[in-house]
C-alpha cells in the first residue's frame, strides 16, 4: 500500500482527558474514530488489526473442531421470555419495537438464539457433542462506556457455545477451549493469567476469567495463598496496605453453564435408554475488539504502538528519502514487489514529507519493521533496517534475493 493513497490520518496530539494509553494511541494512530459515546468506526488500520485477531481466533478454534456460524444481532423478545431473562438481564439490553409493535432487542449475548437453533436440529444423544461459535457484534447499553474499545456499547465478541450429554464431556471441551484460549493469546502477543471464579457464584459449575495485566484494567486482583483472586474496586484501599494490587483487562471468559439455560428453554436430548434429559452446555467469550487495547497496553512506548507481527496492520514500512520521480523510486518498487511476493505486508511511504515525519508516523502506527533508504543506497547499496519492538538498528547492504530472504525470515520469525 502506498501511504499517499491510504486512508491513514495520524494525530500528533490527543485530548489529554482521555485516560488509557491504549485509547489515546488508538485515536492518534488512526485506528478508530468515535461516532458517539461507546460507538466507533474502525478505520482501515484498526479494521486490519481486528481481522488479524479474528483470524488467529478462527484458526485455533477450527483446529479443535469448533464450527463457525453467524447469528443475527436483532433478537425477538419471545426467546428471552423463555429463558426468563427479558426482565432480568438489566438495562444493558437495548429493547425496541418494530412497525408491527413486536418487541426485539439488540443481542447483548446469544445463548437464547443458539439454543433455539440447536434444539431445532438435534434431539438424539448420537448427535452430540458439538461446539458452535461466531465472531460478531454485540450491543450492550453500558452505563459508562469508557476508554474506547475497552468498554464500548457496540463491540466485537467471539462467543462459543458447546453442547453435551454429560458433565464429563463438558469438562473435556471446557479444557480444550481453555487450552485454545491460551494458545490464541500467546499468538496475539498477550501476557494473560487465568482467574478461576468463586465456584459458588454461577451455580457451582465453574468459570474462569482470562485477564491481560495492564495498569488501565478495570478489574483489580490480589494474590492470596498463592492464588490470584479478584477484588472489587471499593476493596482496593482495604487490601493495599497488606497486598500488592494488580490491575487487568478481562479479555476472555469461559463458563460451565450446565443445564441452566437448556432446562429453562426446554432443550432436551433422548438418552440411550430412551429417556429425556436436559442438554449440558458451556459458553466461552472473547472480547475481540477489547483485545486491540489490551495488546497496545502491553506493547507501546513514548513513540507509539509496537504491534506484534501477528496482528500488525502492515509488517514492514519502506521509507525512502524521496519517491516519485526520484532516484529511489526503482529500488522502492523492487523491495515492495519482492516483499509482497514473500507474503510480507508493506506500507510504502511515498509522501513528499521529511524523513522525520515518515519515521514518526511509522512508529506511531506501530509497524514492526522499517527499511530506511537514503543517500547511502546510491553510493554503496546500503540501507537501514529497524526493529520497532527492540529499537535495534542494522545497516545492511542490498544483495538482491539474499537480502529479501534474510529480512523476511526475521519478520516471519
Ligand atoms: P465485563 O465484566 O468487562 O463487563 P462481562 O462479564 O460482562 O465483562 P461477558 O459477558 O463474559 O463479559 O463477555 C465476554 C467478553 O466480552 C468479556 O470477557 C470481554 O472481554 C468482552 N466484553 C464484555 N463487555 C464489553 C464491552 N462493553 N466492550 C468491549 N468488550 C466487552
Ligand atoms: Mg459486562
Amino acid at each position: 500500500m502506498k501511504y499517499s493513497k491510504a486512508f491513514i490520518h495520524t494525530e500528533r496530539t490527543v485530548n489529554e482527558k482521555l485516560d488509557a494509553t491504549s485509547h489515546k494511541l488508538c485515536i492518534q494512530a488512526g485506528l478508530i474514530q468515535q461516532v458517539s459515546a461507546g460507538l466507533y468506526n474502525f478505520l482501515p488500520l484498526g479494521n486490519k488489526v481486528l481481522q488479524k485477531i479474528e483470524t488467529v481466533i478462527r484458526e485455533e478454534l477450527d483446529a479443535i473442531g469448533c464450527q463457525e456460524i453467524a447469528m443475527p444481532i436483532v433478537q425477538p423478545k419471545e426467546l428471552w421470555v423463555e429463558s426468563e431473562r427479558w426482565n432480568a438481564y438489566g438495562k444493558e439490553m437495548l429493547k425496541f419495537k418494530n412497525r408491527d409493535e413486536r418487541e426485539f432487542c439488540f443481542g447483548p449475548t446469544h445463548e437464547e438464539v443458539v439454543i433455539d437453533l440447536a434444539r431445532s436440529k438435534v434431539s438424539s444423544y448420537k448427535q452430540f457433542p458439538f461446539t458452535l461459535y461466531q465472531i460478531g457484534r454485540k450491543f450492550r447499553d453500558e452505563m459508562r462506556p469508557k476508554n474506547g474499545l475497552l468498554r464500548g456499547k457496540e463491540f466485537m465478541m467471539k462467543d462459543a457455545y458447546s453442547f453435551h450429554t454429560s458433565n464429563e464431556d463438558l469438562d473435556r471441551e471446557y479444557n480444550a477451549l481453555r487450552d485454545a484460549y491460551f494458545a490464541i493469546f500467546k499468538r496475539l502477543g498477550l501476557k494473560v493469567i487465568g482467574i478461576a471464579a468463586d465456584p459458588g457464584e454461577i451455580g457451582g459449575d465453574g468459570s474462569e476469567e482470562i485477564v491481560a495485566l495492564s495498569k488501565f484494567g478495570e478489574d483489580y486482583f490480589i494474590e492470596q495463598n498463592g492464588v490470584v483472586v479478584k477484588i472489587e474496586e471499593n476493596e482496593v484501599e482495604k487490601y493495599s496496605a497488606t497486598h500488592e494490587i494488580f490491575r487487568g483487562i478481562e479479555v476472555g471468559h469461559i463458563f460451565k453453564l450446565g443445564t441452566k439455560y437448556s432446562a429453562a428453554m426446554n432443550f432436551n436430548f433422548v438418552n440411550k435408554e430412551g429417556k429425556k434429559e436436559p442438554v449440558v452446555m458451556g459458553c466461552y467469550g472473547i472480547g475481540v475488539s477489547r483485545i486491540i487495547n489490551a495488546i497496545i497496553e502491553q506493547n507501546n512506548d513514548e513513540k507509539g504502538i509496537k504491534w506484534p507481527v501477528a496482528v500488525a496492520p502492515y509488517q514492514l514500512s519502506i521509507i525512502p528519502l524521496k519517491y516519485a520521480g526520484s532516484e529511489f523510486e526503482a529500488i522502492v518498487d523492487e523491495f515492495d514487489k519482492a516483499f509482497t511476493k514473500a507474503c510480507v505486508t508493506t506500507l510504502v511511504d511515498d509522501r513528499d514529507q521529511g524523513m522525520g515525519v515518515k519515521i514518526k508516523d511509522s512508529d506511531l502506527i506501530g509497524i514492526p519493521f522499517k527499511i530506511i533508504i537514503g543517500r547511502r543506497f546510491n553510493e554503496a547499496k546500503e540501507f537501514e533496517l529497524e526493529i520497532r519492538a527492540t529499537g535495534e538498528k542494522k545497516v545492511m547492504t542490498y544483495n538482491g534475493k539474499e537480502t529479501i530472504k534474510e529480512i523476511t525470515s526475521l519478520i516471519h520469525g
